[in-house]
């Protein structure tokens, strides 16, 4: 029962002389997860702000829910399904877990006004709260400060975020870094579990994760893909090994 939710087809982003990412297509399926790989500088980061649209593309196409989404607003591209974290943690550390959650939630509601109007609208933000608290697996800290959070529960607390606002699509910049690995393991579980209804774009250095989770892998460097394809294909194939793999 799988199903395109993201389609982007030749993406290109120059800063001046340096095209930090060239001519990248990718596809993203509900219950795949799609993993981008390559070293530092690779355009993995530059690739996920021009889906989200945090940059502007320089040339190329995104559908997302058979929608042409083509130079929208992150907001736009927000309400139209996408759902984003980032390579640097982003929580507002003085709140509690639930605040943070909540105030995700109250951003996908289309009129900001709605929820002080509306006590149906009102009610929609906290189930959607709720239950993003509940799929990350942070029931236990809902009412902890963010800031006195390991960091773990951190990179939690941002995907229960970006759940909140209730995406078909995820994009994952290394949710990952920084931990250890029983921290990991617990990350590794949670990503699974959001896969059936999700399509998920994941960045990732962890390689042991990588292969792990992913359906489908892109390889990426110095903005072009070099290798895409399964598991067992990329880990088969000599150019990606000795670009990066092999390091
Ligand atoms: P990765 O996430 O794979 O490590 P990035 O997407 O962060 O790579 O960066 C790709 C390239 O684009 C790098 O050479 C980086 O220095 C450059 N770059 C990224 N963002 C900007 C920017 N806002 N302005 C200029 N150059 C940038
Ligand atoms: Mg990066």
């Amino acid at each position: 029962m799988s199903e395109v939710l993201l389609s982007a087809k030749n993406l290109t982003k120059r800063f001046g002389g340096l095209a930090a990412v060239n001519d990248v297509s990718v596809d993203l399926w509900r219950g795949r997860i799609h993993a981008v790989i390559g070293p530092n500088g690779a355009g993995k980061s530059t690739l996920t702000n021009l889906l989200s649209g945090d940059l502007p593309l320089t040339s190329g196409s995104v559908v997302l829910g058979g929608q042409d989404i083509t130079g929208w607003s992150p907001e736009k591209i927000s309400i139209q399904g996408l759902g984003r974290s980032y390579q640097k943690t982003n929580i507002f550390l003085p709140f509690s877990v639930w605040e943070n959650v909540r105030l995700a939630s109250q951003s996908r509601e289309p009129h900001a006004l709605n929820w002080l109007r509306r006590a149906t609208s009102f009610i929609a933000i906290n189930a959607r709260a709720e239950s993003a608290i509940e799929l990350s697996g942070l029931k236990n800290r809902r009412d902890s400060i963010a800031g006195t959070i390991s960091h773990g529960e951190q990179r939690q607390l941002e995907i229960a975020m970006t759940l909140a606002t209730r995406p078909q699509v995820l994009l994952l910049d290394e949710p990952l870094a920084g931990m250890g690995a029983v921290e990991a393991e617990r990350m590794i579980a949670l990503l699974q579990s959001l896969k059936k209804d999700h399509g998920i774009l994941l960045v990732e250095h962890d390689m042991d994760a990588v292969f792990t989770l992913a359906d489908q892998l892109t390889v990426m460097v110095n903005g072009q893909v070099i290798a895409s394809g399964t598991p067992a294909q990329i880990r088969a194939d000599a150019g990606v090994q000795a670009a990066y793999l092999g390091e």
